[in-house]
Formats: C-alpha cells, sequence, structure tokens
C-alpha cells in the first residue's frame, strides 16, 4: 500500500463569490484528497493578501459556498494575512542566502528596461541590473530609496513539471523574470520595525504551499504561468516539489469564458434558483473529468473513481439544459425533507401533510426547486382561470362540471379510490372518455389543463377545498 500522505488545497482569494470554476477546483481537490482516504488531506486557504480587494463578505460567501456544497476542509481555513511574519522571516533567510536581492530600480527605470527589451524584439523584463554575479560590481544604492526583493531566478535551463492534466509544460528560465518577492518597504512599516516590505501573490503560496506540506496543487490554467516561478522558487528553498494539475476554463453555451453574462455564476445563487448541492456536484464533476459514460454519481463514487486519470485536456462548456437534468434526477430521489426545507426557507411556505403529499406527487415534474414550488402552490392559491381556458374548456362542460360536483359530495369518504369511484361514475353517467372530464376539472380547479392524475390532485386538494373551487369555477 501507498501510504505517501496526499495533501491538496483550495486557495480561493476572497474579492467575490464562490464561482463555478471555483467550485469545481475545490471539488477536484477535495475529490483527490478522500480518494486516498486514509492518508490525505484537504485544506482551505484564503488567500486575502490583496487587501484592497479581500472583503470579510467574500471570505464569508466563500464559507457559505464551501458548507451548501458540503466540501467540509480537513484542515483551516488558514489566513494568508496571519503568515505575513512567516513569509518575511523566509524572505530575509533567502537575502541572507543570496538567493534573493534587493533591487532599487524606480518602476519608471523597469518600464525603460522594457520597452528597451521590446524595441529589441525581446519579450519585455527586467535586465538584472541589480541582481548580484561573482565579480559583478553592483551600481550604488541611490539615497532615500527603499529597494523591493527580487528572487534570483536561475539564469539558464529550463523548468519542467508533468501536469496531472495538460502532461509535460517545459519553460525556458530564460523566458523568466527575477520577479518581485517583496514590495518596497514603506515608512510605517519601517516604523513598525519591518525589515522587509509586503510579500507579493506569488511568493505567499509557494511559502505556503510548502509549509502545509501540499502535494498535489490542482488548480485553473490561468495559474500556468505562475507554475515555473513557483517551482524555482520552491527549489532555491530546498523544498519538494508539489504535483501540479491546471484545469482549463469553463465556457460558456456561446464558447466564451464563462461570465455573469451567462447568468448565475455564483454558487450560493443556484441555491437560491432551485439546486440541489448534490446535483451542482454531480455537474461539476462531470465538468472536465469523466469515468466511462456516467452522467449521475454519488460523491462516494466521485471519490472512489477520482484518481487524478481522465481529466479533460480540453476546456469545459457549460451546459444548462443538463445541469437541469441532473437537477430533475436528484430532485426525484432527494429525502423529502430537503425539498421540503427548501420550499420553507426560499418560499416561507408551511410544512402541512398537504405540501408534503404535494411535493410528492410534484417533484417528478420539477427541474428545479423553483418550478416545484410553483407546481406545489396550485394547492394553495385559487386558480386564475383565464377567459380563453373559461371558454374552451368550462362553458361547453358546464352540466358535467355539476354532476361530476355532485358525485362527489355525495363520497362519505375522501380518498383516491373513491374519488376514483366518482370519476368512473360521472363518466358512465355521461358516457365520455376520461380527457373529457378530466381536462375541464384540471381547468375548473387548478387553472390549467396540465396536472398529474386528478385523483391524487384532488385527494391532495380536499373535499371542500376540491367543491368551493369547482362550484366557483361554473
Ligand atoms: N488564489 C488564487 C485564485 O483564487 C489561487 C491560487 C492557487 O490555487 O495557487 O485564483
Amino acid at each position: 500500500m501507498n501510504l505517501t500522505t496526499i495533501r491538496t488545497r483550495f486557495a480561493p482569494s476572497p474579492t467575490g463569490y464562490l464561482h463555478l470554476g471555483g467550485a469545481r477546483t475545490a471539488l477536484y481537490s477535495w475529490a483527490y484528497a478522500k480518494h486516498h482516504s486514509q492518508n490525505g488531506a484537504f485544506i482551505l486557504r484564503i488567500e486575502d493578501t490583496d487587501v484592497e480587494r479581500s472583503t470579510p463578505a467574500a471570505v464569508q460567501a466563500i464559507l457559505d459556498g464551501m458548507q451548501w456544497l458540503g466540501l467540509s476542509a480537513d484542515e483551516g481555513p488558514f489566513y494568508q494575512m496571519q503568515h505575513m511574519p512567516r513569509y518575511r522571516s523566509v524572505i530575509a533567510q533567502m537575502l541572507a542566502d543570496g538567493t534573493a536581492y534587493h533591487c532599487f530600480s524606480s518602476a519608471a527605470e523597469v518600464e525603460a528596461m522594457r520597452e528597451t527589451a521590446r524595441a529589441k524584439g525581446e519579450k519585455p523584463r527586467y535586465d538584472g541590473t541589480w541582481r548580484p554575479a561573482k565579480g559583478k560590481v553592483l551600481p550604488k544604492p541611490p539615497v532615500g530609496v527603499q529597494p523591493v526583493v527580487r528572487f534570483k531566478n536561475p539564469a539558464d535551463g529550463v523548468v519542467s513539471w508533468n501536469d496531472i492534466v495538460k502532461g509535460t509544460i517545459t519553460i525556458a528560465n530564460a523566458e523568466l523574470d527575477d520577479f518581485i518577492i517583496a514590495r518596497a518597504l514603506t515608512d510605517d512599516a519601517a516604523a513598525a520595525g519591518e525589515q522587509v516590505g509586503v510579500p507579493t501573490y506569488n511568493f505567499c503560496v509557494v511559502v505556503d504551499d510548502w509549509d502545509m506540506k501540499i502535494t498535489h496543487v490542482i488548480r485553473g490554467d490561468d495559474h500556468v504561468n505562475n507554475t515555473p516561478r513557483q517551482i524555482n522558487v520552491l527549489q532555491a528553498l530546498g523544498a519538494t516539489l508539489p504535483q501540479y494539475g491546471h484545469l482549463p476554463m469553463i465556457l460558456g453555451p456561446d464558447g466564451e469564458k464563462l461570465s455573469k453574462r451567462h447568468g448565475a455564476v455564483s454558487v450560493m445563487q443556484y441555491d437560491a434558483l432551485g439546486y440541489l448541492p448534490q446535483a451542482l456536484l454531480n455537474y461539476l464533476a462531470r465538468l472536465g473529468w469523466s469515468h466511462g459514460d456516467t452522467e449521475l454519481l454519488s460523491m462516494d463514487q466521485l471519490v472512489s473513481w477520482f484518481d487524478g486519470s481522465n481529466l479533460s485536456k480540453s476546456a469545459a462548456q457549460w451546459d444548462p439544459k443538463k445541469l437541469n437534468w441532473v437537477n430533475a434526477q436528484y430532485i426525484k430521489q432527494a429525502p423529502l425533507k430537503q425539498l421540503l426545507d427548501w420550499l420553507l426557507l426560499h418560499r416561507a411556505m408551511q410544512a402541512t401533510p398537504q405540501l408534503e403529499a404535494a411535493i410528492s406527487l410534484m417533484r417528478e415534474r420539477a427541474e428545479t426547486l423553483v418550478q416545484l414550488a410553483d407546481l406545489v402552490t396550485v394547492f394553495t392559491a385559487r386558480p386564475i382561470v383565464s377567459e380563453e381556458l373559461k371558454a374552451q374548456h368550462l362553458l361547453p362542460n358546464a352540466a358535467l362540471l355539476v354532476s361530476f360536483s355532485a358525485a362527489l359530495t355525495a363520497l362519505a369518504v375522501w380518498d383516491k379510490e373513491s374519488i376514483a369511484d366518482a370519476i368512473q361514475l360521472t363518466l358512465k353517467q355521461a358516457a365520455i372518455k376520461m380527457p373529457q372530464l378530466a381536462i375541464p376539472v384540471r381547468v375548473a380547479v387548478f387553472g390549467t389543463t396540465q396536472t398529474p392524475g386528478v385523483d391524487s390532485m384532488l385527494t391532495i386538494l380536499g373535499k371542500s377545498e376540491t367543491l368551493n373551487r369547482l362550484n366557483n369555477a361554473l
């Protein structure tokens, strides 16, 4: 048995809601850790170092979304802002070791260097003015300028990794800048006794992945460009490298990157729109990963099958119709209580035996819980029958409805069997077929021509309300 511990993480930046791409990344990272049930851990890390854009509300939205989806972390949430002293001490150590260096070039100077490179047809980059080298005499530090700290990226060779999703990716070091790992120390920070400025995003990720002993980094492929830089820093720190897997993005139905333009993109919006978390997870699981042609799978099955293989290399396309189909399958099978709880919470309905019976009957027809809510409302709200339906179905059948009403009134017991008997009796008396009675009854009692079986519907509605509606319709 392979007893290597598998440690994955989900590392969202709290700058908005938990979006669908993030939820899929979280799901895959979670499933991969759970797949190694004996020795796997899934870690939640909030990357909140962008203080301008991070908000407590966005942190809460991420936590709420993860909880709604049921993706609980084995460790965390950890917050990067709480690790600042650690990042700074690693930078101080790198400065001492010579794997990082102070750079006094101003932003304008760096821009000029980039311009020069562009003019020569080269990749725009920092030119290494302050990069120490054997025998090189560095310029004199300008007075009153606080330096940034740059990572001393290897000058030659390549960075190569075997991406779990994309296969081998190789980047020449010559392509990579000596990127900034700490910004210039501000006067305030210096006054507070700091030696090193604010560490940058790419650097914090590296230190945390190292400290948290992450073995598998699964994330969106918008981070592919960061990976060679991060690998080089990890190597400079003498850290063991994690394996990386970069998931292709999710496209909207029109082939463009999935965005608000395509409708709901926040996970919690899907709750409000009446999707079950299990259905959304099932759909997300299949969006970029497959297990044969299995479409419906439980989270236990996902966990047992999700071994890092069968991940799609190409972008996935969001398909609202398929999501609705998956959701409908889950609505059919969900515990009644789950459906009931949603209706109580989101539609302020009252928990009654009638509502439970209505859910049981109507769930077959609903693709979303919003639809289910509309379907069950026919029992609680008197229908407004359109003039058109009235003219077409009620007026020509007034006598029939009166005789049906009489048959129902005579019933001593109100259950499905006796209602079915009353229907049969009425059909026989009028010498007509079922639809000729069922449609006018549906219109009269529920305001629509389509419902499940009339006997089931009327059983739930109850005798006095049925008779009231029938009599009022005429
Ligand atoms: N914080 C990054 C983001 O939200 C993810 C970083 C990572 O997974 O390495 O895009």
